[in-house]
């Protein structure tokens, strides 16, 4: 269907004041999206890629040192698409949780510890809804958290009396009370053990068929990608390298870096020891000229260190950055 969602020549770059001096780190840096309603979207790649900066873009949450530097971001509501630009403060705080929804790294940037989950519940609907008493902000998230499978017992508990899974789905059962059309989550599944992890995919998941809305997800985690997303977006340096949908991405990964973070996967009953991406992530700060891979790539060639490629459509629905795919070296028949 059409994009909900769409980046166009997204620019992003924090501008910090180091001694007197500017360093400009450029984040997000000439992204095209189209995120289409109802769809899972993963966004991956390796942590300071500007995989987190990129979805405070995309959820209009830029704040300095932070700045929009060139491009835009549109929603389509209602049928007519906005340009995220146009919206003043009180529309953005409006859109926000009715419309969109983000859900930032770390259950606890949303959790008050010292308030039980019943009053951050009841001040997150007082903020946002014309619900003056008490007793009916409890049964909306009462009645929530049974709609998502989670006990409601939980209300009464603070959060540090609740495991950092069960705290991560409470965190998202928040984010989704005002049932927003699109929800945009980073890492929600970080820093939890794989048992936990599932249930917490599986919690995203019957938000999505349930609310049939569309959800933006960030991880580093290939096998969450696998797990949950339609369509996934490789990042690297800022950029978005490769795009597809994600059988495609895991059965066919064609640029270079998606290669190696897909065969550092584990993979079942199998002890040999994985690849990883060799040498170290670039610096945002003075990204490496031309291909952003190109240290690190095994394939590059005198032109990837001078030009960054333009995407190649390899497939339906699967673009490549890539001089090797680009000038039909491999790819084009995969
Ligand atoms: Fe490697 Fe060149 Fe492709 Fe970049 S453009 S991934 S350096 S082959
Ligand atoms: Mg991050």
């Amino acid at each position: 269907g059409d994009a909900i969602l769409r980046a166009e020549a997204l620019r992003a770059f924090y501008a910090l004041d180091i001694y007197g001096k500017t360093k400009i780190i450029k984040a997000v840096h000439d992204v095209d999206l189209a995120i289409r309603e109802n769809e899972i979207y993963g966004i991956a790649g390796e942590s300071g890629c500007g995989k987190s900066t990129l979805l405070k873009a995309l959820a209009a949450a830029v704040e300095p040192p932070l700045r929009i530097m060139g491009g835009k971001v549109c929603y389509r509501v209602n049928g007519a698409e906005i340009d995220v630009a146009a919206l003043s403060q009180e529309e953005k705080r409006r859109l926000r949780m009715t419309y969109i929804a983000y859900v930032p790294q770390g259950s606890m940037s949303v959790l008050n510890p010292v308030a039980r989950i019943r009053d951050t519940y009841r001040d997150f609907i007082e903020s946002h809804l014309d619900v003056h008493q008490k007793s009916d902000a409890f049964i909306l998230a009462r009645d929530h958290l049974i709609e998502l499978g989670l006990p409601p017992k939980i209300l009464d508990a603070y959060p540090h009396q609740l495991s950092g899974g069960m705290r991560q789905r409470v965190t998202i059962a928040l984010a989704t009370l005002l049932k927003p059309r699109i929800i945009i989550g980073d890492e929600p599944t970080t820093a939890l053990d794989v048992v936990v992890q599932r249930g917490v995919v599986q919690l995203l998941r019957d938000v999505q068929s349930r609310l049939k809305n569309t959800i933006v997800l960030v991880t580093h985690d290939m096998g969450v990608h696998a797990n949950i997303a339609d369509r996934i977006g490789i990042m690297y340096a800022g950029r978005i390298v490769e795009e597809a949908p994600t059988e495609r991405m895991f059965s066919v990964p064609t640029h270079p870096y998606t290669q190696y973070l897909i065969s550092s996967l584990p993979r079942f009953g199998d002890k040999t020891p994985r690849e990883s991406v060799p040498g170290s992530p670039p610096s945002l700060a003075n990204p490496p000229s031309g291909c952003p891979f190109h240290p690190r790539c095994p394939h590059a060639m005198e032109i990837c260190k001078r030009e960054m490629p333009g995407f190649t459509p390899v497939a339906p629905d699967h673009r490549v950055a890539c001089w090797l795919v680009e000038e039909g070296s491999y790819g084009k028949a995969a």
